[in-house]
C-alpha cells in the first residue's frame, strides 16, 4: 500500500507535526505542501519556522510551498488549516475528488462527516458513503473526515471503556491546556508566563458536544448522539505540549474506583485498528502513582498516541474522578489524523489518483 500525501496548512504547528510523523511512514509519502499566499512560491525551508526537536528533513526543506488550490500532486490531503479558511478550502478539495483528513473544527459536527477516533468509533467511517461531493472519473472519490478537538480526544478515550462497561450519565471536566494548542506564535509570552488564562474561545462548547457524537451509535439515520450531560471549564497554562484534564463522572450502577481502574486498564483497540502503523501498543495507560500523569514526563508515551490516566478515586458528588493526559498536537491533531488515514486506507476508502 502506498499513497502520495499533501499537507494543507503545512507551515503551522499541526502541519509541522504532520511532516515529522510522515517522514518514515510505511504507507504515505509527502509529495505536496500548501499554505497561504504569504508562503506560496517559496521553499518550505525558507517560510517554515521549524519547531521540531529533530532537524527539518532536507527533502522537505527544498520543496516549494503551493497555494491551497485543488490541483496538488497527491492522492489525498491532510488539513492543518486555520478554521477561518478550512470551511472553503476543504470542500473545494473534496469536490475535486480528494479525500480530506482534517483537524479543523468546521465540519466536525456535520451529520454526514465522521468525527473519528479509530479506537473509539471506527464504524463511523461508513458516514462517508452519505457524502456526495460529485464523482470524478479516474480521480477517486472526495470526502471529508475529521478528528476531534485536542482536549476532547483524551477525555473520550477515557470515557469510551466506561461508557461500554457501565454507561456514562454525566461528566464534569476541567482542563489545563498546553500552549502549542493555540498554534504558532499563539499566546503572547507576557500573557501566560507566571499566569493561567481561564478562557479558550469556543473550547468549552466543543468539549460539551463532540463526545456525544463520538460515543453515539451509527444507524440508518446517521449517528444517534450518546446523550451524556457534559460540563467543561478550560484553562490555558504555561506548558508546551500536553493537555491535562481533571474529570468527574457519574456512571450507571455506581462502580467502585477499583472496578473502574480495571475496566480502563483492560481496554484495547479493536483488532482492525491495533495493527495500523500509528496505533500505540496501549491506547490507555493507568498509573497507580497519585502524582502521575504529568505533561513534562508522560506526554510522549506511545510516541504521543497513548492517553494516560491517574488518580482514579471516589468523588463525593459524581461517584468517580480521575485525571487524563494526552498529547495535543500528536494524538489531538496530526497523529490522530494519520491514524484516521491509516484506517481509511486499510478499508480501501483511499485510492490512487491518476
Ligand atoms: P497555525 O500554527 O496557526 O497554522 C495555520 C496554518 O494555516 C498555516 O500553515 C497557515 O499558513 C495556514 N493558513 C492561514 N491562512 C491561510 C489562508 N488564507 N490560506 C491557506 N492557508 C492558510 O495553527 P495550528 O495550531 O497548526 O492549527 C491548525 C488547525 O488545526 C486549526 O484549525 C486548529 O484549530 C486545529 N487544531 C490544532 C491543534 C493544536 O494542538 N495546535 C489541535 C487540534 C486541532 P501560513 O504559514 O502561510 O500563514
Amino acid at each position: 500500500m502506498h499513497f502520495r500525501v499533501g499537507i494543507l496548512g503545512a507551515t503551522g504547528a499541526v502541519g509541522q507535526r504532520f511532516i515529522q510523523l510522515l517522514e518514515d511512514h510505511p504507507w504515505f509519502t509527502v509529495t505536496a505542501l500548501a499554505a497561504s499566499e504569504r508562503s506560496a512560491g517559496r521553499t518550505y525551508g525558507e517560510v517554515a519556522n521549524w519547531m521540531g526537536r529533530t532537524p527539518l528533513p532536507a527533502r522537505i526543506a527544498a520543496m516549494t510551498v503551493s497555494e491551497c488550490t485543488p490541483d496538488l500532486p497527491c492522492d489525498f490531503v491532510f488539513s492543518g488549516l486555520d478554521a477561518a479558511v478550512a470551511g472553503e478550502i476543504e470542500p473545494a478539495f473534496a469536490r475535486a475528488g480528494y479525500p480530506v483528513i482534517s483537524n479543523a473544527r468546521n465540519f466536525r459536527m456535520a451529520p454526514d462527516v465522521p468525527l473519528l477516533i479509530p479506537e473509539v468509533n471506527p464504524g463511523h467511517t461508513a458516514l462517508i458513503d452519505r457524502q456526495d461531493w460529485g464523482q470524478h472519473a479516474g480521480r477517486g472519490r472526495g470526502f471529508i473526515v475529521t478528528n476531534p478537538n485536542c482536549a476532547t480526544v483524551g477525555l473520550v478515550m477515557a470515557l469510551k471503556p466506561l461508557h461500554d462497561a457501565f454507561g456514562v450519565e454525566a461528566v464534569m471536566v476541567t482542563t489545563l491546556q498546553a500552549l502549542s494548542g493555540a498554534g504558532y506564535p499563539g499566546v503572547p509570552s507576557l500573557d501566560i508566563l507566571g499566569n493561567v488564562i481561564p478562557h479558550i474561545g469556543g473550547e468549552e462548547d466543543k468539549l460539551e458536544t463532540e463526545p456525544n457524537k463520538l460515543l453515539g451509535q451509527l444507524g440508518s439515520e446517521g449517528v444517534a448522539f450518546a446523550g451524556i450531560a457534559l460540563s467543561a471549564s478550560v484553562n490555558r497554562v504555561a506548558v508546551v505540549d500536553g493537555h491535562l484534564e481533571s474529570v468527574a463522572v457519574r456512571l450507571n450502577g455506581a462502580p467502585s474506583p477499583e472496578e473502574v481502574t480495571h475496566v480502563l486498564r483492560d481496554w484495547r483497540a479493536p483488532a482492525a485498528v491495533a495493527g495500523l502503523p500509528s496505533s500505540p501498543e496501549r491506547p490507555l495507560v493507568v498509573f497507580d502513582e497519585p502524582a502521575f500523569p504529568q505533561p513534562a514526563r508522560h506526554v510522549d508515551l506511545g510516541a504521543g498516541m497513548t492517553a494516560s490516566i491517574g488518580k482514579v478515586r471516589a468523588c463525593p458528588v459524581m461517584g468517580i474522578k480521575f485525571n487524563v493526559l494526552s498529547h495535543n498536537t500528536i494524538r489531538g491533531a496530526a497523529g490522530g489524523a494519520v491514524l484516521n488515514a491509516e484506517l481509511l486506507a486499510s478499508e480501501g476508502r483511499i485510492a490512487t489518483r491518476v
